[in-house]
């Protein structure tokens, strides 16, 4: 079976140990499977990302000693696609504008943070019809109307990663509980949510296998549902552990004392990175 996987950054910090964990997991599993590793940067959020970030990210990869196959795809240069796409939804009927608070959406769009899994909305604006939509309302899928349109499908997953390994279907009564509608858009800032654009991504790339962060194993149902709606095929999903601080918590981009370009300054190696995440060394 062809391996194809993928790094995903968003550049819109330095990478730290934990995306050098997940890059050097993903790199090795596709060189062990004679397979590929694309480099896609996740940069639809304009505001947040910096082409100074997606510099230093490759930067940080080629000092890591990983290689990745073709060019570098880049979201932002993607979004009349996923519009194409995000129409093809409205045309099913399975979207709705919505007008609540700024920081809810921003929650619901950003990568998500350890601990607070979905904010599940709450369903205020799903009356309104599209023709309703303002500038700078969001677009949100209406989980409830796409599970029924897929109630014959086989909304099944195979995970890898070590804390779910095994055979995973969606349940759609869960996924109204812990996802709800999720917001796919936010008009007039370009920005699509994640799931989308990457869901989307996985497939149009060729991806066979997700090698990511086990933060983002409960958005796989949003993106298995989104790859049924639109016939795309579903990857092997192979959520990583997380690398930790000190006190336990995951690391973020903030974690600047982590930052991959900190240890270069103070002088490891490429071979010491690997053995702080516990990587074995070629
Ligand atoms: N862009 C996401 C992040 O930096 C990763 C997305 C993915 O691998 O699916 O957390």
């Amino acid at each position: 079976m062809a391996f194809v996987t993928r790094f995903a950054p968003s550049p819109t910090g330095p990478l730290h140990l934990g995306h050098a964990y997940s890059a050097i997991l993903a790199h090795d599993m596709a060189r062990a499977a004679a397979g590929q590793l694309l480099l896609r940067m996740e940069d639809t959020d304009l505001e947040r990302c910096k082409p100074d970030w997606d510099d230093l990210i490759q930067e940080d990869l080629r000092w890591l000693g990983l290689t990745w196959d073709g060019p570098i795809h880049r979201q932002s240069e993607h979004i009349a696609s996923y519009n194409t796409r995000l129409e093809a939804l409205d045309g099913k009927g399975l979207l709705y504008p919505c007008s609540c608070t700024r920081s809810d959406i921003r929650a619901a769009l950003s990568a998500p943070q350890e601990g607070v899994a979905f904010n599940v909305y709450p369903g205020t604006c799903r009356p309104r019809g599209m023709e309703t939509r303002k500038p700078g309302d969001a677009l949100r899928l209406n989980l409830t109307a796409a599970l029924d349109l897929l109630a014959s499908a086989d909304l099944s997953f195979t995970e890898t990663g070590p804390a779910h390994a095994g055979q995973h279907r969606v349940d759609p009564d869960q996924a109204q509980r812990q996802i709800g509608d999720v917001v796919l858009s936010r008009k007039g800032e370009d920005i699509v949510a994640y799931f989308l654009a990457s869901a989307f991504d996985d497939a149009d790339q060729g991806v066979t296998h997700v090698i990511r962060g086990e933060d983002l194993f409960e958005f796989t149902a949003v993106q298995v549902i989104l790859q049924h709606l639109f016939g795309l095929p579903t990857p092997v999903y192979h959520h990583h552990r997380l690398i930790r601080d000190d006190q336990g918590k995951r690391l973020a981009k903030r974690d600047d004392a982590r930052a991959i370009q900190k240890y270069r300054d103070d002088g490891f190696t490429p071979a010491d990175i690997r053995q702080i995440v516990g990587l074995p060394n070629p």
